[in-house]
């Protein structure tokens, strides 16, 4: 903008000294009176005309320069002022998606894209999964940068499909606004969503033959496999995005917090070494730390970046479309629409930084600064300091009550001990402290990989209690009951 402004000012200083320069001319050519006076100097008419002409000329050239430059400067403003927050909201007013991304199945997908094919996006049918679903990809732009999108290569992760049906229909319904007329004429976007339908079907993560899709990308022995790997050779695409999830229990590094986007830039070879399409990743994933950022400051981690001669990812970025992977994890007290929202805002802001070629000044350094992701470290529930009662036998032993902490996961069908014993040092993302209270399982003893149903009692109604008896629940009713991840049968009322 600067420069531009300088060069603007350095144009019209330019005209200024040449219309100076003419009426310098000019003077030359006026007619000799013999007089000194200046009143009395006479001009040769024609001269003068001429005159008058090359500085209106060259006047009305300056304007138009002028306004030029200020209509290229405001559309460049607007084409910027497309913010992070501005595609946050364009989505909470504009969504078209209406289901949670864990209940769209491949019909609900095919209601979605004829929607989008009834408002004038390009969409076809390119190939077809192991059970004869058809894969769909759209496209919009008729650019000469080419972005290839494709999301839900496992079944069971469905955030991003939902974001790219409302990136799409965003796009297709916004075609006036400058930031969109950028990308249709710089960018050429095509998305598969959901390229594993047989996988979205059952929610499962492998396809119809119980591959692992992200793992045959060498044997392409999947349909899918193989449809993604021609898309990829016929079109050659500059940039890929490839669009996951992750389990919800990934923190950020040491840090204990939820992460709940990791990005990865793929290396293209073991070594990982920077090329210009991975440091073009490394900047891309940066547009994204920094529209993102205003939301989930501290929640986005990187991905392991060891490159894996099975896994599509690095191996399309190996064959010359370097790829970056956005994996979506959980927001602890937000929905799985507030995640699509995430998606929608990370996409439309960086394909619009792409497009306007900001992206190239992006500092990879922000992506190189992301902790790596860490496993292991979160927990869905943590109870501390619970005074445990196994009431069972254990062959000739009975466990005397002690106190530990008590590690919970909750998954899609059920809530599993995960872990027993001190747990300092280890997050929670939900914790309560049960200093005062007794646990007992519902049923057998607790073990760590068994259910967590628990039953809970204050500590001082401990003597009146006789543990050993089959029916402790009726017999002696619980102050709470957590089943199945939920609280049922009285509501925990000790403290967090
Ligand atoms: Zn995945």
């Amino acid at each position: 903008m600067l420069r531009f402004n300088r060069t603007l000012s350095q144009c019209c200083l330019f005209r200024f000294k040449c219309g100076w320069r003419i009426v310098e001319w000019r003077m030359r050519f006026r007619k000799p009176s013999g007089l000194s006076s200046k009143r009395e100097v006479k001009y040769n008419p024609d001269m003068l005309k001429l005159v008058l002409m090359l500085k209106c000329i060259l006047i009305m050239t300056s304007v138009i320069t002028l306004m030029t430059a200020l209509n290229r400067d405001v559309a460049g403003q607007e084409r910027k002022s497309a913010s992070p927050e501005d595609y946050y909201k364009a989505w909470t007013e504009g969504h078209v998606t209406s289901i949670d991304p864990s209940k769209v199945r491949h019909r609900d997908l095919r209601g979605y894209l004829d929607r989008l094919q009834a408002a004038g996006l390009r969409i076809n049918e390119v190939g077809r999964s192991g059970a004869g679903r058809e894969i769909r990809a759209m496209e919009f732009g008729r650019g000469p940068l080419k972005v290839f999108l494709w999301s839900q290569m496992h079944g069971d992760e469905p955030t991003a499909t939902s974001a790219l049906i409302d990136l799409f229909h965003y796009w297709q319904s916004n075609r006036h606004l400058p930031a969109v007329a950028a990308i249709e004429q710089s960018l050429t976007v095509r998305a598969v969503p959901m390229l594993n339908p047989d996988g979205a079907e059952l929610f499962q993560r492998r396809n119809l033959q119980s591959i692992d899709i992200n793992r045959d990308a060498r044997s392409l022995v999947t349909p899918e496999g193989q449809l993604l790997k021609r898309l990829r050779d016929e079109w050659q695409p500059a940039i890929g995005f490839n669009l996951h999830n992750q389990n919800t229990r990934t923190a950020v590094g040491e840090t204990g917090r939820q992460a709940t986007i990791s990005l990865l830039a793929v290396a293209h070879d073991p070594s990982r070494s920077d090329n210009p399409g991975r440091v073009r990743s490394k900047k891309i994933c940066s547009t994204i730390i920094h529209a993102l950022s205003p939301y989930i400051d501290g929640q986005i981690g990187r991905y392991d970046d060891t490159f894996n001669p099975r896994a599509f990812g690095d191996l399309i970025s190996q064959w010359g479309t370097p790829v970056v992977l956005i994996e979506t994890g959980g927001w602890q007290g937000h929905s799985e629409m507030d995640l699509v929202r995430l998606n929608f805002v990370a996409l439309a802001y960086t394909l619009q930084e792409l497009a306007a070629g900001a992206v190239d000044k992006a500092n990879p350094a922000a992506y190189d600064a992301l902790p790596y992701n860490e496993t292991g470290a979160l927990f869905s529930l943590i109870i501390r300091h619970a005074t445990i009662i196994n009431r069972y036998r254990e062959g000739a032993f009975t466990v005397p009550p002690f106190t530990a902490d008590l590690a919970i996961n909750l998954d899609a069908t059920r809530a599993t001990i995960a872990d027993l014993g001190d747990l300092g040092g280890f997050t929670g993302l939900d914790e309560i402290d049960a200093t005062g209270w007794i646990i007992a399982p519902v049923r057998g003893n607790l073990r760590t990989g068994s259910e967590a149903a628990l039953l809970f009692y204050k500590k001082d109604r401990a003597a009146a209690i006789d543990w050993a008896v089959d029916d402790l629940e009726s017999r002696y009713p619980p102050e709470a009951v957590f089943n199945n991840g939920k609280w049922t049968g009285g509501k925990w009322t000790g403290g967090k």
